[in-house]
């Protein structure tokens, strides 16, 4: 978990912006699925894109919103595990 809170926020750094302080989102579609969570499957977002940003910022501001903006939590997942594999 502590080398995905390192990456930083995945969105900020889609932005350009590395090294973003984030803290780690537990995706929505993953819960009650078949899949087995597991600690990797965590996003890491700053506060303003995971609670602070508002609706079309952050993602628990409005998914939908959020996910038109800056890609579904799924691409994000993956985008995450390739930067660590
Ligand atoms: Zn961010
Ligand atoms: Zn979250």
């Amino acid at each position: 978990m502590d080398a995905v809170a390192r990456l930083g926020c995945i969105v900020c750094r889609n932005l350009g912006f590395l090294d973003s302080p984030a803290e780690l989102h537990h995706p929505r579609f993953l819960a009650g699925g078949a899949q087995r969570s597991s600690h990797m499957d965590v996003i890491p977002l700053c506060p303003t894109h995971h609670r602070l940003g508002g609706l079309g910022v952050a993602l628990h501001a409005g998914r939908q919103s959020f996910e038109a903006a800056y890609g579904s939590e799924a691409e994000l997942l993956a985008q995450v595990r390739a930067l660590l594999a």
